[in-house]
């Protein structure tokens, strides 16, 4: 049953019905399993979702094999894949205002950050690939054959779509990682069975409601809520899906990936991270400041490259990190549907634990406050955004994901120890580099283990840049023309031909 939610300021917000897309339908899942909707903000449950199960995920993996197969899909002009990206991407800026309520309700981020973060990289993505559609392409090839028998050899190769794809999502940037791995798809010929996060699955419940009315072919893309390791286990493990697109954490990307060489299936892993900015004794202070607090704090810290570990040259440690701990006192925490609301909640009680003990360990372990270090005494999972100092790097807040608004600042003292400091982590997935000398940030750039680095700028992305991780960070590239290769396999078609008229 949809309902709607009036939130401050006037905001009210449908709620779209939890049921499962499958096949074009919407259809209640077969168990009577629901998930509680809770509003981060209030700590109130504000709806329910089902929890698909195993049956579930097979009716959708079924339909998305079968319209994968069909003449319909096959026989689509790549034109056309493209051109339904475009109608969703027309219908979600229709609706943009509607969706990013619905997102500052189900996360908890501001209601600003949903409409100018979320819903515009939605539909840049969506643009992106629709343009895409129509630009797959091989290669031709001459041949160097070992012995002469007369024929001429040659060869071509070809993208083929992997078939139906298995996307399963985070719930730090719901409908942007929804799109992340539909856009895609679908741009390449591949159909999709969507798992978004149990934490925040309701705009792409909505999203199902606006493939419906883009013409979408039935079971294209289908969409199934539920719990990780009934709903996304049942994913991973079912032998028509051909391709996972995961993100999430590092953890379940391992089980994923573990599970999936059974059936050899083929993976991108987003994964967690624990990145560096690097500020130099000549980087301009006036950006660079707020550039690490606007590395870590955006998101209340939820971001898989929120710069989290701060080093600093000596020379400017203190100027640098009571800087940012100036800017984090600052921060106005709130309800996302509060115009003045600069950071909303962190998503759940059990990320609340997560951060609030990632923290305690640390200030066990020797390292202080220069700001936050608690939750706030209120309702909502708010969490003061964190400067913590005197870190070692071999503390659990230096080496664990915090997913928080949480930064160990660390004083460089010798900046030719910089590349052992920033590759000290089993992640590698972004870094800052500050300094005005664009000498030391290109060559120290090519230092750093991770698979995107950002000069004098942090947390810049781009559908045209090709995101990933190093190490326990990911496998594989999303985003950019890289994506060709993670929905496609090659082939490569290999002739004789002989005409000796023609020579
Ligand atoms: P999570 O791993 O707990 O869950 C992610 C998704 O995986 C959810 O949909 C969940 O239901 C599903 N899942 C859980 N267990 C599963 C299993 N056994 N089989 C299949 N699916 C399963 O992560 P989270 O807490 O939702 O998200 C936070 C993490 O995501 C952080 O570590 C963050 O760094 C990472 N993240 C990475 C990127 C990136 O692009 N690298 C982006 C955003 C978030």
């Amino acid at each position: 049953m949809q309902q709607t939610i009036e939130r401050p300021g006037g905001a009210a917000v449908r709620i779209p019905a939890g049921r499962l897309l499958i096949d074009g339908q919407w259809r209640d899942a077969i168990g009577s399993g629901r998930i509680a909707v809770v509003d981060p903000a209030t700590e109130q449950q504000i709806a329910e979702i089902a929890a698909a199960t195993a049956a579930d995920v097979d009716l959708a993996v079924q339909a998305a094999h079968r319209t994968f197969e069909s003449t319909l899909w096959q026989k689509m002009r790549p034109l056309d894949r493209g051109r339904l990206l475009e109608k969703l991407a027309l219908l979600i800026e229709r609706d943009a205002e509607e969706l990013a309520r619905l997102e500052t309700l189900d996360n908890g981020k501001p209601y600003f950050v949903s409409k100018n973060v979320d819903m515009r990289f939605t539909v840049d993505a969506l643009r992106y690939y629709g343009g895409w559609s129509s630009k797959m392409a091989g290669e031709y090839l001459t041949l160097s054959p070992f012995f002469d028998d007369g024929g001429t050899y040659r060869a071509y190769t070809e993208r083929r779509p992997v078939g139906v794809v298995g996307g399963i999502t985070p719930w730090n940037f719901p409908l942007g990682q929804a799109i992340q791995k539909i856009a895609p798809a679908i741009a390449f010929g591949c159909t999709v069975v969507l798992k978004p996060s149990e934490e925040a699955s309701l705009t792409t419940l909505r999203l199902g409601e606006l493939i419906l009315e883009a013409g979408i072919p039935d079971g294209a893309i289908n969409i199934v809520t539920g719990y990780g390791h009934e709903a996304g286990q049942a994913l991973v493990d079912h032998s028509l899906v051909r391709k996972i697109a995961f993100t999430g954490s590092t953890v379940t990307g391992q089980k994923i990936l573990a599970a999936s060489a059974v059936q050899m299936k083929r993976v991108t892993l987003e994964l967690g991270g624990k990145s560096p900015t690097i500020v130099l004794a000549d980087a301009d202070l006036d950006k660079a400041i707020p550039g690490a607090a606007n590395a870590i704090f955006p998101n209340s810290g939820q971001v898989c490259t929120a710069g989290s570990r701060l080093f600093i040259e000596a020379s400017i440690f203190d100027e640098v990190s009571k800087g940012v701990a100036a800017i984090a006192d600052e921060l106005k925490l709130g309800s996302g549907f509060d115009t003045e609301t600069q950071l909303g909640p962190l998503i759940s009680a059990r990320q609340m634990e997560r951060v609030s003990g990632l923290v305690a360990s640390g200030m066990e372990e020797g390292a202080e406050p220069l700001s936050g270090g608690a939750r706030e005494d209120r309702s909502g999972y708010f969490y003061r955004p964190t400067v913590l100092t005197g870190g070692r790097a071999n503390m659990r807040i230096s080496r664990e994901e915090v997913f928080g608004p949480v930064v160990l600042a660390m004083p460089i003292h010798d900046v030719r120890q910089i590349k052992t400091l920033a590759n000290d982590t089993v992640y590698g997935l972004g870094a800052s580099i500050w300094t005005k000398d664009l000498n030391k940030a290109h060559l120290l750039a090519s230092q750093i283990d991770a698979g995107t680095v950002w000069i004098n700028t942090h947390n810049i992305l781009d559908t045209a840049v090709p995101f990933g991780g190093a190490k326990l960070s990911g496998i594989g590239r999303e985003f950019g023309s890289e994506a060709i290769n993670a929905y496609t396999e090659t082939r490569a078609v290999c002739m004789r031909l002989e005409a000796p008229e023609f020579g």
